[in-house]
């Protein structure tokens, strides 16, 4: 993939403390077969590459200490530059609701996006609502409802006799009366753009003024999805954009290419199916990641955002007093789990990024469900003093829990391994507070 190219070219220059002038050029031309490669617009590419070399093949690079980091650090800076510089958040109506409409192409994830929006609008304290505009496939309104009912958010419905310009209206009237300060409509997509989908977005646009018209693209389809960015934006006016399957995404081109081409921001990306899979696109994180420096803001915002600073601080508190038990240690792995799948979480570790190390992850996560299967099968006794847990009652648990005595063996040990290092690690770091010992 594009991040493992441009990481080895970068590596040879890393490698070479003084760089030539001829050095730099080579570089560049195999940065730009690897952008190209990645489906990356090619007057994108060719104008991204002539700003490096400018800056790069410049006296204060070549004759400094470290030419090599220069290069790298300017690339990152450029591509940076390139999604959009800083990240761009959503503008929120003076006067409530806020209109939120997404469009798209069938398939894009506008439903799946719609949900996930909600849900990350509720945790920031809002009171989302959604309307369900889709009457053209029968299973869309069921879908919202769905995701509705698992969100424990109002989907506002008409079924599918009403137009969705009615229904749109009527939605928003009703997010008015039930106090609800965010609507998103979830539109109707075609595989392609045409003139009945983009006459109908256009009548809802007119009638409910939306605070944010945002396209949500499959960045899957590479430069296909430039393209409809570039069409819906001509025939309709788009405010950014929502990159989906980004998770299944190996190239690249459609996250490095829409701004570029389209001046409209990327603001969110799709990361998976499940609900909880949006992030904010920041510019610079997703360079980094690129370029193999790992992401290590997002990951501490992820970690923050699902670890309980109360739980944490307890925990401190139980180490200092050696009271640390195996239900506090199953406490803390249900933690972890909950940032996410794990090697969505240690793929931004820098240096775990490289996709060699994560193919065993499967099978941690399989482990996981073991501990929670073994601890389970403990009495409170034993989970509080796990030393006291002798060969017949390892025997007993093992056959409680479904595995195997090598099994128990193992995860007393790990408790005992992580007590120990949590130990060391709450002892110096005040930094630590509020955050999971393991990081
Ligand atoms: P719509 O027709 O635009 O409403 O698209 P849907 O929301 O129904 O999504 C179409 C398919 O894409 C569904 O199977 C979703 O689960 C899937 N999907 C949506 N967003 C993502 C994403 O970010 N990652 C992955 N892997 N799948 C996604
Ligand atoms: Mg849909």
């Amino acid at each position: 993939g594009l991040a493992e190219k441009l990481q080895d070219t970068f590596k040879k220059l890393r490698g070479k403390g003084k760089l030539s002038e001829k050095d730099v050029k080579a570089a560049l031309k195999e940065v730009k077969l690897a952008l190209l490669e990645a489906d990356v617009n090619y007057k994108v590419v060719k104008n991204f590459i002539k700003k490096i070399e400018i800056r790069a093949v410049g006296h204060e690079v070549l004759a400094s200490l470290t030419p090599g980091q220069q290069v790298i650090k300017i690339v990152n800076n450029e591509l940076t530059e390139l999604m959009g510089g800083s990240k761009s958040a959503l503008s929120f109506a003076d006067s409530p609701p806020t209109v939120i409409m997404l469009v798209g192409l069938q398939g894009s994830g506008k439903t799946t996006s719609t949900g996930k929006l909600a849900k990350s609008l509720k945790q920031d304290g809002k009171r989302p609502a959604m309307i369900a505009a889709d009457i053209y496939r029968p299973a869309a309104i069921k879908q919202l409802q769905v995701l509705g009912d698992r969100l424990d958010l109002p989907v506002f419905t008409m079924g599918d006799q009403s137009s969705p310009v009615d229904i749109a209206k009527a939605g928003i009237s009703f997010a008015q009366s039930n106090n609800n300060d965010v609507v998103i409509i979830d539109t109707a997509g075609r595989l392609h753009v045409d003139e009945e989908m983009m006459d109908e977005l256009k009548s809802i646009r007119q009638e409910v003024k939306p605070d944010e018209i945002l396209l949500v693209v499959d960045a899957m389809t590479g430069q296909d999805a430039v393209k409809v960015a570039n069409k819906f934006d001509d025939l309709l006016g788009i405010n950014g954009v929502i990159l989906t399957k980004l998770d299944g995404d190996a190239r690249g081109g459609a996250a490095l290419s829409v701004k570029a081409v389209t001046g409209k921001p990327i603001k969110f990306v799709g990361m998976g199916e499940k609900l909880d899979a949006l992030e904010v696109f920041h510019p610079d994180r997703m360079a980094s990641r690129i370029l193999g420096m790992g992401d290590v803001l997002s990951l501490i915002e992820k970690a923050e955002a699902s670890i309980d600073a109360e739980k944490a601080m307890e925990l401190e508190e139980k180490l200092k007093q050696n009271e640390f038990t195996l239900e506090d240690f199953l406490d803390q792995m249900e933690q972890v789990r909950n940032m996410g799948p794990l090697d969505q979480i240690l793929g931004m570790i820098p240096g775990l990024s490289g996709a060699g190390q994560l193919k065993n992850l499967q099978v941690d996560e399989k482990q996981l469900d073991h501990i929670t299967a073994i601890i389970n099968s403990m009495t409170p006794e034993e989970r509080r003093k796990p030393d006291k847990i002798n060969g017949s009652r390892r025997k007993r648990i093992a056959g409680g829990s479904g595995t195997s005595i090598q099994d128990v063996n193992r995860l007393l040990k790990q408790f005992k391994q992580t007590k120990k290092m949590m130990k060391q690690f709450s002892g110096g770091a005040k930094k630590m507070k509020g955050r999971l010992p393991f990081f």
